[in-house]
């Protein structure tokens, strides 16, 4: 028999279940309480002042980029290594996303290299915490402070992570995460901006909702504006979600001490990074480097269990090629990473016995790579 193992799926328990529920059964669905207590819980987790919530991520990132009143001719420097969205979002605004390759080890921008990209255009830096492991904040914190760039943090896989004890999404002057169901909690869809600046905190409320002002009536619009709202319902899931986020951060440690187990020390494997006395991982995915990607996938997706190609460069999608002339080799240390790195089952009820199980697998396909080479 085939065990059927998902690549990942949502900790949906009974509280959350009733929330939405609840929710339905008082009619008000959007603009209404919900959101303002997801939004107050959401600030005070990450410790920040403010928090709007929007439909994603990525709607959070474009509000990011024009709170910030980047625009056309500006430059935003980021990661190659990233979700796709970490970069378009400059480009919703006819900005322009200059790569700065990343560290072997982190997969997070090298910060020696964002200050090879800095021209008198650059306006800012997005600094992503990919696979939920903090990147170098005081580092890029220095830079900025001497360049005067803004940075904006996409912190949407690295809820709970910290960096020298602090939870990120608060070090910069704004913040995004994503609520996507393959997140660490999940609103369905749906995404945050967190900030202490209370400007941006008051563009991003109004571009969210057709351009009001925070304070003007309805059909009043002062601005170009979008609909970015969140809606009653995803927000009721995110109150649940939030409230039993250490639960859930636990459980995904456990899951990834169960996967290194298995797989550390194992010849053709390298497991993912883990804590130091610097910074707290938050689990997001669990990422192998192996040898022969291809194959290793192709064999394993063979044996019934899935995998992920995390990430492709997205420098090489076809449109940042067609639109920049992009190739390979211009940033080798991430196509180098790409070119190895696999993503492996992996969520928050994850039992033992399915572990164990794709543990096996993953090292029978290494195996029989190793014996062809
Ligand atoms: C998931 C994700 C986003 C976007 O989130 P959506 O809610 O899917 O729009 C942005 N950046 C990174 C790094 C992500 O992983």
């Amino acid at each position: 028999m085939i065990r059927k193992i998902p690549l990942s799926s949502p900790m949906i328990e009974q509280d959350d279940i009733q929330a939405v529920v609840d929710v339905l059964k008082t009619r008000w669905l959007s603009l209404g309480p919900k959101v303002m207590e997801f939004e107050e819980k959401f600030a005070k987790y990450i410790g920040c002042k403010y928090a709007v919530a929007v439909n994603s991520g990525t709607s959070a990132l474009h509000l990011c980029i024009k709170s910030l009143g980047i625009g056309p001719g500006d430059e935003v420097i980021t990661s190659p290594f990233t979700f796709v969205a970490t970069a378009n979002c400059a480009l919703f605004e006819g900005a322009t996303p200059v790569f700065a390759d990343i560290e072997l080890d982190t997969y997070n921008i090298d910060p020696v290299k964002i200050e090879d990209k800095i021209t008198d255009k650059t306006k800012a830096i997005i600094d992503v915490d990919i696979f939920g492991v903090p990147s170098n904040k005081d580092a890029i914190r220095a830079i900025a402070e001497k360049h005067g760039l803004k940075v904006i943090e996409d912190t949407a896989e690295a809820i709970g992570a910290e960096y020298k004890e602090k939870r990120v999404g608060s070090f910069f002057d704004c913040s995004i995460f994503a609520f996507y169901p393959n997140k660490q909690m999940t609103t369905g869809e749906g995404g945050m901006i967190v900030t202490d600046n209370k400007e941006i905190y008051e563009l991003a409320v109004s571009y969210r909702n057709q351009g009001r002002a925070v304070d003007s009536k309805w059909l009043d619009h002062v601005r170009l504006g979008y609909n970015y709202r969140l809606s009653e319902i995803n927000s009721a899931l995110g109150i649940t979600q939030l409230s039993k986020i250490d639960k859930i951060l636990d459980k995904r440690q456990k899951v990834a001490e169960e996967y290194n187990r298995h797989l550390n020390g194992i010849t053709g494997i390298k497991t993912p990074i883990e804590s130091t006395q610097d910074f707290k991982v938050s689990w997001f995915v669990y990422v192998i480097e192996v040898i022969n990607k291809e194959m290793f996938m192709k064999r394993l997706t063979e044996k019934g269990i899935q995998c992920a190609d995390y990430f492709r460069p997205v420098h090489l999608m076809k449109f940042y090629r067609e639109k920049f002339g992009f190739k390979e080799g211009d940033y080798p240390i991430c196509e180098e990473v790409a070119a190895k790195t696999v993503a492996l089952p992996f969520y928050s009820n994850m039992t033992k016995e399915d572990i164990d199980f794709v543990c096996q697998k993953v090292i029978e396909v290494n195996n029989e790579i190793q014996n062809l080479t």
